[in-house]
């Protein structure tokens, strides 16, 4: 995880890279810092624990003048989150001063070694290994800089996206990638360097991607120039960004989550824009019309992912069974990739990350790649390492998603695996023409269902006051909806540090019932579906056993209505499109409660979005 930013122009350097750590907090925010390369031939480094604006406030007396900078915000994996183990890390010498993100596996052997050389260290990091190897292989065979991170990094083995820089030189920028992102972008006159596009989106719209194995050399007034580990040049491709500036701001929400709450009518559109077509008699996804051949004859499909995202990948199994009548497996990538998983030639294997940089789902897509399946990946973030290394694939297109829990990359994964299996059904025609238009025809009224929804938004905040010192929850759904079960339940772990459970609510019976009372909510999922009768028999278990019981049901609900102590009811709809409608209040609900116990929802303890490490 962790953010890293790099600049190197005419333009404020501090102010950039302040600015830019900002935009990538969500990457992790356990301690952040920067180095300034002056003209004075030095590199001042000023970093500190907590967030960034800790770092400003640490910076406010300081001499930021520079001409050239490196800056990073963390997410801890080597050394606990202190002033110390905050990056940057100078060499020994102060020579020069490098930003890390990922971990570097055998950083022990290559620490011992440079300690047999006299090497002192002052962190616990991995990251100053690295630094204090560098500048002890620039020293020792009185090389370039560039030289000299290259013959490191082919001594490291791990993940790697660093940026260094060198005391009296103020015209040069090193950036190197290995399994974590780094992109270039390309201004006039200047160079920005970052963990993803949106620290300088305000700047250039002109960027270019490092791929793994190679080394970025920035030189003031030089075009760029990348090689790889042999110091073979690269083609340098130029991507151009679409993102714009106000999907970055709050745009007067007080939280990055609300508003990604709030704007899932818009990403749910902008999801289904092009997809569904002929008024919903037919889906069009081009990842699937491009390897028609590859769906035709899968036997299995497998799903991996981490964290939502498995939660969506669940739901995915049962729509793509539902469907398709494929056999689906869903596995968490970090189980997946040492499992020695049984992989054919005729499976497809499905990925699912929203910052398209999962460390796990990565190595999971190679293996599967190597046994020879069909890999699809679904991401959200353009031109991010899962659209790369998979054969094909389907962005979810909900805009930057900066709210650490995520919300509208949910639903937006949710309704690309609705639309790929109804894609898939129209191919192998497991379901009829009419059957896709039914659901097709739903697909198109989602967005505005959504917004219905969230007209449960002030009940829901007054809602919350019962339940905000509630110390456990479950949350319970059969079908459809126990995948639903499981999200909300991670939901509001994740912001408020409640916990809670989620469970297949015929399973309550086999344990967890054990735990209800009066002081812990169930809170139950039960839209009218096929399940509906068997649900209604759960929701009087609990009530039987004096549970505090809030339901998440269809408009019109009386049965279950008159068992719960609390409802919300939603929208009716196709049975397969209920779980979108029913996770946003549960979205709501989770970040109400957060609110009201006073925690930081869009930057939650310990957590980081994008988690590119293992
Ligand atoms: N492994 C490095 C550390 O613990 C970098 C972690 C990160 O990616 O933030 O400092």
């Amino acid at each position: 995880m962790c953010g890293i930013v790099g600049y190197l122009g005419e333009g404020n350097v501090y102010d950039i890279l302040i600015k830019g750590l900002h935009r990538l907090e969500y990457r992790g925010y356990d301690s952040a810092g920067v180095a300034l390369v002056g003209n004075d031939g030095k590199i001042n480094i000023f970093k500190t624990k907590g967030k960034v604006s800790n770092l400003e406030a640490f910076c406010a007396d300081k001499c930021l003048d520079s001409k050239v900078g490196i800056a990073h915000t963390r997410w801890a994996t080597h050394g606990e989150p202190s002033d110390t183990n905050a990056h940057p890390h100078y060499s020994e010498d102060g020579n020069i001063a490098i930003v890390h993100n990922g971990t570097i596996e055998n950083y022990k052997l290559l620490k011992d070694a440079l300690l047999q050389h006299g090497c002192k260290f002052h962190s616990d990091t991995d990251t100053e290994v690295l630094a204090q190897l560098i500048e002890y292989i620039r020293v020792t065979n009185k090389c370039s800089l560039l030289s000299a991170v290259r013959q490191a990094l082919k001594q490291v083995v791990g993940a790697y996206a660093i940026a260094v820089v060198e005391k009296d030189n103020p015209d040069t920028l090193i950036a190197a990638r290995q399994s974590s992102p780094l992109v270039i972008g390309m201004g006039d006159g200047e160079f920005f360097l970052a963990s993803d596009a949106t620290p300088f989106v305000e700047y250039t719209k002109e960027c270019v991607y490092l791929k793994d194995g190679e080394i970025a050399e920035i030189r003031r007034n030089e075009p760029l120039k990348i090689t790889n580990l042999d110091n073979v040049e690269a083609e340098i491709d130029v991507t151009t960004l679409q993102m714009s500036i106000s999907q970055l701001e709050k745009g007067g929400y007080p939280h990055f989550m609300l508003k990604e709450i709030f704007e899932q009518p818009d990403t749910l559109r902008d999801c289904i824009r092009g997809r569904v077509v002929e008024r919903g008699a037919r889906i069009n996804i081009n990842g699937v019309n491009d390897h028609k051949e590859k769906f035709l004859n899968a036997k299995r499909i497998i799903i991996v992912a981490c964290g939502t995202s498995w939660h969506a990948g669940l739901l995915g199994k049962y729509l793509l069974q539902d469907m398709c009548r494929i056999p689906v497996e869903v596995e968490y990538a970090s189980e997946f990739r040492y499992s020695n998983p049984v992989i054919n030639e005729d499976d497809v294997v499905i990925a699912i990350s929203q910052s398209g940089e999962t460390a796990d789902t990565l190595a999971a897509i190679q293996i599967a790649k190597n046994a020879g399946a069909f890999v699809f990946g679904i991401s959200n973030v353009v031109g991010s390492s899962i659209p790369r290394e998979t054969y094909s694939g389907c962005y979810i297109h909900v805009g930057p998603e900066i709210g650490v829990a995520s919300t509208k990359a949910f639903t937006g994964q949710v309704m690309v695996l609705t639309l790929l299996s109804l894609a898939i059904a129209q191919l192998r025609q497991t379901m009829t023409q009419e059957q896709i238009a039914d659901v097709g025809k739903a697909v198109l009224k989602i967005p505005t269902y959504v917004k219905r929804v969230l007209e449960l938004n002030a009940k829901i905040e007054r809602m919350s006051l019962i339940f905000t010192y509630a110390r456990n929850f479950l949350y319970l759904g059969r079908g459809y909806s126990y995948p639903v079960a499981l999200e909300g339940a991670l939901k509001l772990k994740e912001i408020s540090y409640i916990h809670a459970e989620g469970y297949p609510a015929a399973e309550m019976k086999h344990g967890p019932i054990a735990l209800i009372d009066r002081e812990m909510p169930s809170v139950i999922i039960a839209p009218k579906d096929h399940l509906y009768e068997k649900i209604v028999s759960n929701v009087q278990q609990v009530k039987a056993r004096g549970g505090n019981i809030l339901a998440i049901v269809t408009e019109g609900d009386t049965e279950i209505s008159k068992l719960a102590d609390h409802v919300l009811e939603v929208p009716e709809m196709p049975e397969c499109l209920t779980p979108i409608i029913t996770s946003v209040p549960l979205q709501l609900l989770s970040y109400y409660i957060a609110i009201n116990k006073g925690k930081d929802v869009d930057m939650p303890r310990n957590l980081a979005k994008s988690v590119t490490v293992e």
